[in-house]
Order: C-alpha cells, then structure tokens, then sequence
C-alpha cells in the first residue's frame, strides 16, 4: 500500500510539476509542491468547481495563449452558472497566464485554471472562492494514431439535470466512467449520446463525421460548446468545407468516409472506427486530415505554411 502510494506520487509529480514548479493560488505564486487546500472544500466534496483547458504555443511571434479571451469567458459563464463568484476579469486572467508562463519557462504548454470553494458540507452556494492556475507540458491527449472508438453505454448529463455547457468539475465523473469503460474493452475512447440516443461528443472533446464531402457535428445543447469546435468552423469556412448541425445516431456514423475529435488538449484528433466499424476513407484523404493540419498550422501562426505539418 505504501509503496502503491509512492509510485503514485512520482508519476504525477514528473508529469505536471517539479520541485521548481510556480503555480498561482489567490493571488499569490508558490511553489506547487507546498501550495495547500482545504480538505473540507465543496469541490472535492460534491464537485462544484469549475475549470478551463487553455493551450499556448510557441509561435513565431513568441508564446501566444490560444484563444484566451474564449476560454476565460467561458470560465466567467460557468462560474456564473453555478452560483461561484469569480472576481476576475478576462484581462486579469490572461495577465495571471502570461505570467504563469514566464514563470515556469514554458512555451508550448497546457493551462490548468481551477476555481474551486472554500469549506462548505452544505448544498448550497459557498462565499469562499479560490482560483488556481498551473501549467505544464502535454503532448496531443489523445495520441497521433487513429482512433478506435466505442459508443459509450454512458450517456452525457442531460440539460435538464445540469449546466452541460458549463466546465464543471463534477461533470468529469461521467468523462471519466466513459473512457475507462472504452479503455477496459481495449478501445482508445468512447463516444457518447445525448438522452434521446443522438450522438453527442467525446469525453474531453467534440465530434464530427465525414460523408460524401460534406462535415457533420450535433448542434448546442447537449454538448460542451468548444473552442476547438467553433475554431474548425471557422477553418472549414476558409477551406469552403460545408459543416452542418444536425442529430445523428451512431448508425449513420458507422456510414461515414471518416471523424474527429476536436479539443484544446486533443486538438483536431482522427478516428479510424466506431464500435469496429472502419471509415471508408484513409484518413490522409480526409477534409478532418486537411482541418488537422491546418489547425495546427493555425495555433502555430504559421499561416504561410498553410498545408505543411508544423
Ligand atoms: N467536450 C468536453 C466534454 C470537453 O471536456 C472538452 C474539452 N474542454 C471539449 C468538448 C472541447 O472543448 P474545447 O475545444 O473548448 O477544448
């Protein structure tokens, strides 16, 4: 048991921080190994907290944060929805990022804001509120190989039960339940369905299908409203792919000529098949494989080198 515990910690520690580590905790930059909480906190009691995913990059004209402004007015909305009073502006976060990044050397990294409660054992909303920022280095989340995907047995919180717009802390538990389900029958995710059996998204990510040159993804409502979404939009206007939201079943995915997965940390990821079922296109021939390329070619800034892999 002890020794489970100390290998634990190693691997943890030498994945996200170091004994040099900064991190930033109201207000104040600590050291990560002897920044503290409170064990009484709502968040890690009842999962009221609420969190951002936020990439930078090092680009040719120095670090830049990935859509920050998006990703920090999300925060605000989620923090809203969910009754926790954050006091920062959008230009405040972006300052405290910035300063992250110095602090810790990092260029191209992964941005971990937190906003998590003070001690509360009741349900209802808490004063205290804290906001934790760290970073660290992480590869694509998802791996540069293609996808095996299985339609989850779990379905995303329904709208009607939960802010599913909102990043909030407890909703992972339902991200959680579907990739170790996926991983447990030997895929590399799940894919899961809103409450009337459409396809919604992936655990951490958004989701697309591909067919006869044209791109599908479920509207809003169901699913978390990514930024990494709205940016292949945005891309797909520019390459004059045609994107449509509509309600799909995994039926017309098993159909498709190729998917994606599309999110901060995943970026835009390729899937290879649903539930074993493989896309009738190679990947390579794909406009998810063209969005791919360029959304990293987009987050890099290296815009003149629009169809070269950075
Ligand atoms: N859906 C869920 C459930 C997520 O956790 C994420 C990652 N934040 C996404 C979609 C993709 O969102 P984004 O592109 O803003 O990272």
């Amino acid at each position: 048991m002890r020794r489970a515990f100390f290998l634990l910690k190693i691997k943890n520690n030498n994945m996200y921080y170091n004994e040099n580590t900064t991190v930033y905790l109201n207000g104040k930059w600590l050291k990560a190994s002897e920044a503290k909480t409170d064990l009484y906190t709502q968040t890690l009691h009842y999962g009221n907290g609420v969190f951002e995913g936020i990439r930078a990059y090092d680009t040719e004209d120095g670090v830049q944060i990935f859509k920050a402004k998006e990703h920090f007015e999300r925060l605000l909305y989620s923090a809203k929805k969910m009754h926790i009073n954050l006091n920062l502006s959008v230009e405040e976060m972006i300052q405290i990022t910035s300063e992250l990044l110095e602090k810790n050397k990092l260029k191209d990294a992964y941005i971990r804001p937190l906003v998590y409660l003070g001690a509360n054992m009741s349900l209802q909303p808490t004063e205290e509120v804290n906001v934790f920022f760290c970073a660290w280095e992480w590869g694509k989340y998802l791996g540069d190989n293609l996808l095996n995907v299985m339609t989850s047995s779990y379905q995303r919180p329904n709208p009607k039960s939960c802010h599913v717009e909102a990043k909030v802390v407890g909703h992972y538990t339902n991200s959680i339940l579907a990739t170790t389900e996926a991983k447990q029958k030997g895929f590399d995710e799940a894919l899961l369905l809103d409450a009337s059996g459409n396809v919604a998204e992936g655990p951490g990510a958004n989701f697309f299908y591909e067919k006869d040159g044209k791109l599908f993804t479920c509207p809003l409502g169901n699913v978390l409203p990514g930024i990494t979404r709205a940016t292949v939009f945005e891309l797909a206007k520019e390459l004059k792919f045609e994107v449509e939201e509509k309600y799909f079943t995994p039926e017309d995915v098993k159909n498709a000529d190729g998917a994606f997965f599309t999110g901060t940390a995943a970026e835009v990821a390729g899937i290879g098949s649903l539930d074993h079922v493989k896309f009738q296109m190679d990947w390579e021939d794909t406009m998810g494989y063209t969005l791919a390329r360029m959304y990293r070619n987009r987050v890099a800034k290296r815009e003149c080198q629009q169809f070269e892999l950075v």
